[in-house]
């Protein structure tokens, strides 16, 4: 669950302006997302938040720019290909990653968090039979984003967990 979230604050993150560009696609598109179109432009934006750009940081950008996938943690440490690099530094690397707005993860029923660039903003259906993933525009959940938020004062996050149900050849 965020631990940012102040409800019924509207107020822009602060931090945006001192990121770089920050692209708002849709109301439901989470706040304090960071776009960084190049491993060297995610670098930059580690160094301005003062994190250190280990070795291990950088190809763990690398690997994340390499594919738009989705991957669990112990997927992008097999794909960094570094054999001192351990399955923890790649955790602890994805929370810094995802704290300064560069990572998002999503879970996918009961399977562990998968990781991706923050800048492809989407929803996911997960078929529960075979287990599919359908990546969906974040615009399909506007309305029901709109309604959460005057209705109940509350804003959705589609992306963070999958939407379940089944899919066209499992129904
Ligand atoms: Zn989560
Ligand atoms: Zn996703
Ligand atoms: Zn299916």
């Amino acid at each position: 669950m965020g631990t940012s979230g102040r409800p019924g604050t509207m107020a822009p993150d602060k931090r945006a302006g001192t990121i770089g560009p920050v692209t708002r696609r849709s109301p439901t598109e989470p706040v304090g997302h960071t776009t960084a179109a190049t491993v060297e432009e995610a670098v930059e934006v580690v160094r301005r938040h003062g994190g250190r750009v280990t070795a291990s940081r950088r190809l763990l950008l690398r690997a994340l720019f390499a594919s738009k996938g989705h991957r669990t943690a112990e997927e992008l440490a097999e794909e960094v290909q570094a054999p001192d690099i351990h399955l923890s530094t790649v955790y602890r690397n994805l929370e810094e990653l995802e704290r300064l707005g560069l990572v998002v993860h999503s879970h996918f029923g009961h399977g562990p968090a998968t990781y991706h660039l923050a800048t492809a903003v989407h929803g996911h259906f997960v078929c529960e039979e075979c287990g599919k993933l359908i990546e969906v525009p974040g615009t399909l959940f506007d309305d029901l984003a709109a309604q959460a938020r005057s209705r109940f004062g509350f804003t959705v996050d589609p992306h963070h967990f999958a939407m379940l149900g089944r899919c066209a050849d499992c129904c």
